[in-house]
């Protein structure tokens, strides 16, 4: 069975920044590899338009572009966010935000987002929104674990049942519970906020 629309898929990768020689910045086994549903936009469309066709045991080996990927780095992403709005009952944790640090924090619409502390000038924090992966080309090796067909429940809820998973049973560092689900390499903030609204099955 080769990998197409609506297939479930299970891959291993090692994705690296700057060519195949470049840093390893992310690395699955068999252990755990990366499962979704083909073709539901879970993952990057050109990640997805690269292993079209291929089936179980093929390799690949391919470059995006930050174009195709996370896009460049804006300004417009690095915002000045009051010191008040990190106040935990009027206490500012001066350990949590300081410079480097990722905070994990809610957009105007209930999304989390990922921001990571720029400079803390007075009452203000500067806030880095942009991806971390933003601006920098990424390449993928790696290999094809498993292809089926998805069931209709799954393809319902747009993310993949079963691997002792699910939606509602917890696991995955993104907490959309959708164990082995599309939180890898494809935007987890958007993708685990879309699984866990889709979710409420009780899976
Ligand atoms: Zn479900």
């Amino acid at each position: 069975m080769i990998i197409d629309k609506s297939r479930v898929v299970s891959l291993v990768y090692e994705l690296r920044v700057d060519g195949s020689e470049g840093e390893i910045i992310e690395s699955l086994n068999d252990a755990k590899p990366l499962t979704f549903i083909y073709g539901t936009g879970s993952l990057l469309p050109k990640f997805e338009a690269n292993i079209n066709g291929l089936k179980v045991g093929d390799t690949f080996r391919f470059d995006l572009k930050c174009e195709d990927a996370y896009g460049f780095a804006t300004e417009d992403a690095v915002v000045d966010v009051p010191k008040s709005v990190f106040e935990v009952e009027g206490e500012f944790d001066d350990q949590l935000v300081k410079e480097g640090n990722a905070i994990p924090m809610m957009d105007g619409e209930g999304h989390r987002i990922n921001g990571v502390v720029v400079a803390v000038e007075g009452d203000i924090v500067k806030m880095d929104f942009n991806h971390p992966l933003a601006g920098d080309d990424l390449h993928f090796s790696g290999k094809v674990v498993e292809v089926r067909e998805a069931t209709e429940e799954e393809l319902q809820h747009g993310h993949i049942h079963g691997n002792g998973g699910g939606c509602g049973s917890g696991g995955g560092g993104c907490g959309c519970g959708n164990d082995g689900g599309s939180c890898g390499s494809g935007g987890c903030e958007s993708d685990c906020e879309t699984n866990e609204s889709a979710c409420g099955c009780g899976h």
